[in-house]
């Protein structure tokens, strides 16, 4: 029978672990003789800790990985994805909205012939202002990348051993998990679930947060915004040149003395600001490249409870 694992990234969750497991091992029992929970403890400031190492004595299906601080939720996926050696591998949120009762489907969905299977929230629920960011975003996403992004679709998948170890191969300090998946290319499905409110707790993506991920995903899939400052010079400049034919022929012909003061600044600034912020972009792409280069680990481990089966990985980090 196939083993299963489920990645759990945990960041101040620690009034949701215990149900979650008790929701997840019986949903799990149904499926498998062999499965494991891999929480993996993204920095919390709670209690999470306390409780998976709880949970991780009684029952030894569960994992913990502890980083030493908050890295970001897709790098905890990515600890959990070293640490999990599953046939299948489901990722999901710590807080209930991704119901451990739909992997049974998405299973099944999979074993039709996919190596991924996304759950898509048909009604996601977010509050407002967050779905509205995300709907913006999966559009100016698509613009940027070519690459059509669903925001009904979150981390709540079912994946393959081959698509999980081509993904550990990815070692990118930018980390977006929907972007690195649809890159690989496997036979991918979606599949509708029910999307839950959060159990208890609170969701730890400010409108700031989110509006640093957005930029990350778009500068980490597209080289699209160099492209368009360059099309911006061109376009400038060629204004530029018709303009200055203006001034000659109406110099020439109309014998217009020279105009005022105003055009010259007024363009002064509008170009400054322009070359402003095509070299702000250029030194986003080359912090990029920066940090990128640096290759440091992805994240680091402070504690592991129940890894044994899973030791000599760290390297690959
Ligand atoms: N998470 C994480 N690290 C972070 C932020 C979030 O591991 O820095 C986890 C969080 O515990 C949850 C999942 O990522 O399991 C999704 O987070 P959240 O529910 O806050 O996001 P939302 O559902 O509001 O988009
Ligand atoms: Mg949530």
């Amino acid at each position: 029978m196939a083993s299963i694992s489920v990645v759990v990234p945990v960041y101040n969750e620690d009034s949701c672990l215990r149900e979650l497991h008790a929701r997840l091992t019986d949903t799990l029992a149904a499926l498998t003789d062999r499965h494991e929970i891999v929480f993996v403890d993204d920095g919390s400031r709670d209690n999470s800790w306390t409780v998976i190492a709880g949970l991780a004595a009684q029952d030894n299906r569960v994992r913990g990985l502890r980083l030493s601080r908050n890295f970001g939720q897709h790098h905890g996926i990515t600890a959990g994805l070293d640490h999990c050696d599953g046939d299948w591998v489901v990722i999901m949120d710590a807080d209930l909205q991704d119901r451990p009762e739909e992997i049974p489907r998405l299973l099944a969905r999979a074993r039709e012939g996919y190596d991924v299977v996304l759950a898509q929230r048909g009604r996601r629920r977010h509050p407002l202002p967050s779905r509205l960011t995300s709907w913006v975003f999966a559009r100016v996403f698509s613009y940027f990348t070519g690459m059509v992004r669903d925001e009904q679709v979150g981390t709540f998948r079912v994946m393959s051993r081959r698509v999980v170890e081509n993904l550990r191969r990815m070692r990118e300090q930018l980390r977006f998990l929907g972007g690195m998946t649809d890159w690989l290319g496997f036979p991918t499905a979606k599949l509708p679930v029910r999307h839950d409110q959060r159990a208890a707790g609170r969701t730890s993506y400010s409108l700031r947060r989110r509006w640093l991920l957005a930029k990350s995903a778009i500068v980490a899939y597209s080289d699209k915004p160099l492209a368009l400052t360059v099309r911006l010079g061109f376009f400038i400049a060629g204004l530029a040149f018709l303009y200055g034919g203006f001034v000659v022929v109406r110099a020439l012909v109309h014998r217009v003395a020279v105009p005022g003061w105003s055009s010259l600044i007024v363009s002064l600034y509008f170009i400054g600001g322009i070359i402003i912020a095509t070299l702000g972009i250029v030194g986003i792409y080359l912090e990029r490249t920066f940090s990128e280069t640096k290759r440091r680990p992805l994240y680091v481990l402070k504690e592991m409870v129940n890894t044994a089966g899973s030791a000599g990985r760290d390297e690959q980090q």
